[in-house]
């Protein structure tokens, strides 16, 4: 038996809790893992406060991402004692997650854990941080480079939000920071940004085209913000679009588009293909800062991963959180 965050629905609706599993519960795979790290994303706080449907399947572990050790395998690339990661895929979804001490996957939705790199700070990166440099990737495949001018990048203070701010001032990109929390300043000037712009500036409705203020972009918040992102945007630029933390609806034009010739680029991690999560791990490994990394981390055991959900959900936490698990 181990233990794992399980949420139940009855009649009263949904419940979670931290209770007793059996190996003989888990769901089909052909690897096992010893969860030593987990972390808590904006889907788990959707999943854990059942803010949105995220969770489909009942009894559900949730968890997106996971850092462990293989306990046994039926899989050609792994065998036990083998560190791994694994972000996404529709765990903590459809598939059982990885709020607990051991999950039981595909071995296709694992990528090793990387030379050099911790499985905790694997996952202060989490899915969230992975995003970002999917992000920072998609920009760089439209040939966009800190030349063209000033990168924005909206949710600052989250996680997605953090670690793209601290991955675009390493690449020497000039780093604006917008945030509802302009007392984390400081906090996001020593992740490397250079300005902070107020989250209510992009909140309201966007014109079709406004002043142009950053030649790229990387939000996480959806809605009027990526509105008013694209409507800022230098001629040729472009948004990567990863998130919906103010909202789905993306109130805009085709004015950026078809008269500044801006581009939207859509980011999506959980079905990401195998290629580009090793591409993105080893540019985490290379590019991200970890004392940054360490400075946008909280570290909370097993027992405290349902808090800090309901605290990401609340806006009342910063950067990452690390669940350790052991
Ligand atoms: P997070 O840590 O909660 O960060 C979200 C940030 O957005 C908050 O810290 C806050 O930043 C800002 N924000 C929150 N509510 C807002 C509102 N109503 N209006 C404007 N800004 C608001 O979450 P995360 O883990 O970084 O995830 C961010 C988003 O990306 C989520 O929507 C998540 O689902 C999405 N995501 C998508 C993928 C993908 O594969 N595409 C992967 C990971 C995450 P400030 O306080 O600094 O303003």
């Amino acid at each position: 038996a181990f233990r794992a965050w399980v949420i139940e629905k009855g009649e009263g609706g949904q419940s979670v809790g931290l209770r007793q599993m059996d190996e003989a519960e888990l769901m089909e795979g052909d690897v096992t893992l010893r969860v030593t790290h987990s972390t808590v994303n904006f889907k788990d706080g959707l999943a854990v406060t059942g803010k949105a449907p995220v969770v489909r399947r009942f009894p559900m572990v949730p968890g997106i991402d996971a850092a462990g050790i293989v306990d046994a395998s039926s899989h050609p690339d792994f065998k036990p004692g083998d560190a791994v990661i694994l972000n996404g895929w529709g765990t903590g979804e459809t598939h059982l997650g990885s709020l607990a001490e051991r999950a039981r996957v595909k071995g296709d939705w694992l990528v090793p854990l990387p030379e050099g790199l911790e499985a905790r700070h694997a996952m202060a990166i989490g899915t969230a941080g992975y995003t970002a440099m999917l992000a920072v990737m998609a920009l760089e495949r439209h040939g966009l480079t800190p030349d063209r001018g000033p990168a924005v990048v909206t949710g600052a203070t989250g996680g997605v939000g953090s670690v793209a701010v601290s991955l675009l001032a390493k690449a020497g990109w000039h780093v604006i920071a917008t945030t509802g929390r302009p007392a984390e300043a400081d906090y996001l000037k020593g992740l490397g940004a250079a300005e902070i712009l107020e989250r209510a500036e992009l909140t309201g409705p966007a014109k079709p085209l406004a002043k142009e203020r950053w030649a790229a972009g990387i939000d996480s918040v959806g809605s009027a913000t990526l509105a008013n992102l694209l409507a800022m945007t230098r001629y040729g630029g472009a948004v990567a679009a990863c998130g919906l933390a103010g909202g789905m609806d993306l109130p805009s034009s085709v004015a950026p588009f078809i008269l500044r010739g801006v581009s939207l680029l859509g980011i999506d991690s959980v079905m990401a293909p195998k290629a580009l999560r090793l591409e993105a791990y080893r540019r985490l490994t290379q590019d991200l800062d970890r004392t940054a990394l360490d400075r946008m981390t909280t570290t909370v055991p097993l027992e405290g991963a349902a808090d800090a959900a309901r605290a990401l959900m609340a806006g009342e936490v910063k950067g990452r959180v690390v669940v350790e698990i052991g």
